[in-house]
């Protein structure tokens, strides 16, 4: 039996046909189409599994809707970035960026339904300038990135400001309207980071530029410092009201007339803090605005102040009031009157004693809100008085229809009064306005006698300042109250 003979009866066909055998060949040709058609089935089928394998790949390493490489693969680009065995020649120097679409993103991604085409063609120009330094976060409205070579801090600043102006670039009609911005960290790498540390950096200076300083913010020291002191602040403000306010205290700062009679005491606060020392209130009383621990901290300044007044009232016999500060969260608390109510009930103190130290922003935040709120404290005797006058926006007209009682003249205006003279203008500008008005009109941070003397020559009804006392705890009040009036003195804070 020849070969071709046993091939043929297994069935299989060579397709080789010699001269003469044309039988053969018309007997092989319906196979070699049939092996070519599954051929093509099987071209066709590998085609679709690596069309499949490449959808799937990019599933699950690309987001879906900007098309960027997700989180994981930036991690390890950075580690590799960082790692001196991989680095393929450049110097090392790393600069890692988050960008996070702001909030009119938000509202625009919340009412129009071409918010995926926009948050596409965001991407897209980001891609534009960043190339493949750029990834997607676990965030939609997050971006990261890490470029490497970036030497110098001119080089990131001119990064950043491109990111931010093709990022804030109106979008293409039919959303011409469609306009947001962005806000950046940026950390570089000194050398000695972590992947871990240079990240968590770029997003502290991304805080950082979300709270206002700027567009984009580059990490540095100080920033780092007060980002951790600032959460260690919130960690242990938390905390503070079940410990009882053990480490606040109340000092008091007296203020005189121009003959120097006692006539009151502004109560400010105190925190010694276990860890980070004794700390401003202008720091931590913003943090505890933000956190809603001002509150409790509000509720307890007020209640010890009153008490502090009331025994002093008792002791002395004398016609006194405390100032208290209130800030404009505080302000803003729809139960406010009903608080003040109860502390002055359950102390039986009279509301003409207490007086409220209220900023222009406090007021102008909600002007009528304000004036209802200031009305319903007028008609329980309780005084208003506008701090750090001169520094906002409250204007003449307003003042009329606010029942205000006194106006504080900011500090900064008194510091050079007697040499700046657009400052003593601003003075006597604001001394003449409030008794128009028939407002008083008190000077703060007066620590020298000839700012007395000349505030007293434009008749200032009554000055706060070192010149006369520092804040003081209770205990240094003690011989104003017996004295009834307050000598000179050049004082520092205690
Ligand atoms: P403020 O109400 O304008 O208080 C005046 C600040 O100037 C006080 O700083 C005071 O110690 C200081 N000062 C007083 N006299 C002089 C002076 O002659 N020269 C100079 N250079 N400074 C003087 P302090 O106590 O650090 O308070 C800072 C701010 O913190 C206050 O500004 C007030 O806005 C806020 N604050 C203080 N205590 C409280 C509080 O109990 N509640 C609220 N909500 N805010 C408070
Ligand atoms: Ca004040
Ligand atoms: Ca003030």
């Amino acid at each position: 039996m020849s070969d071709m003979q046993q091939y043929e009866d297994a069935g299989v066909t060579t397709g080789e046909a010699t001269d003469g055998e044309a039988d053969a060949v018309v007997e092989v040709a319906p196979e070699v189409e049939r092996l070519e058609a599954e051929n093509a089935e099987l071209r066709r089928k590998l085609t679709e599994a690596e069309e499949t394998t490449a959808w799937l790949e990019d599933l699950v390493n690309k987001n879906q809707h900007t098309l960027l490489p997700i989180r994981r693969h930036f991690d390890r680009a950075v580690a590799g970035l960082l790692d001196p065995e991989r680095r393929n020649g450049h110097s090392g120097s790393v600069a890692v960026g988050v960008l996070r679409l702001d909030r009119s993103y938000d509202r625009i991604k919340d009412t129009r339904d071409r918010g995926k085409a926009i948050l596409f063609n965001t991407a897209d120009r980001l891609k534009g300038l960043l190339g493949d330094y750029l990834y997607q976060s676990d965030r939609l409205d997050e971006f990261l990135f890490a470029i490497p070579g970036m030497t110098s801090l001119d080089a990131v600043e001119l990064m950043a400001t491109r990111i931010v102006e093709a990022v804030s670039r109106p979008h293409e009609p039919p959303a011409k309207d469609v306009v947001f911005g962005c806000h950046v960290g940026l950390s570089l790498n000194t050398g000695r980071l972590t992947k871990e540390e240079l990240l968590g950096n770029a997003y502290i200076a991304l805080a950082e530029s979300e709270t206002g300083r700027g567009r984009y913010v580059i990490y540095d020291e100080t920033i780092g410092n007060r980002y951790r002191e600032k959460a260690e602040i919130e960690r242990s403000l938390s905390t503070v009201a079940q410990a009882g306010f053990e480490d606040f205290r109340l000092v008091y700062q007296p203020f005189v007339d121009s003959e120097g009679r006692l006539i009151g005491a502004e109560a400010l606060i105190r925190w010694f803090h276990p860890h980070l020392g004794p700390l401003s209130p202008a720091l931590f009383i913003p943090i505890a605005e933000e956190t809603g621990e001002i509150r409790l901290l509000g509720q307890w300044t007020l209640y010890n102040a009153a008490r502090q007044l009331r025994e002093w009232i008792k002791s002395s016999g004398r016609d006194l009031h405390m100032s208290v500060n209130l800030s404009p969260a505080q302000f803003k608390q729809q139960d406010l009157i009903v608080r003040i109510e109860g502390i002055l009930d359950a102390l039986g103190l009279d509301g003409r004693h207490l007086k409220l130290e209220l900023t222009e922003g406090a007021i102008m935040e909600d002007p009528e809100q304000a004036i209802r709120t200031m009305k319903m404290l007028d008609e329980r005797g309780v005084r208003i008085s506008i701090d750090d006058f001169g520094t906002g926006y409250s204007s003449l007209s307003y003042l009329k229809r606010f029942p205000v009682h006194t106006l504080k003249i900011d500090q900064s205006f008194v510091e050079d009064v007697t040499t700046n003279q657009s400052n003593q203008e601003i003075v006597r500008a604001i001394i003449s306005m409030a008794h128009s008005l028939h407002i008083e009109s008190l000077a703060e941070g007066v620590e020298t006698a000839e700012q007395r003397d000349f505030l007293a020559a434009e008749g200032c009804d009554s000055i706060q300042g070192y010149f006369y006392s520092p804040p003081v705890p209770a205990r240094d009040f003690e011989p104003f109250l017996q004295a009834g009036r307050i000598d000179p003195r050049v004082a520092a804070e205690p």
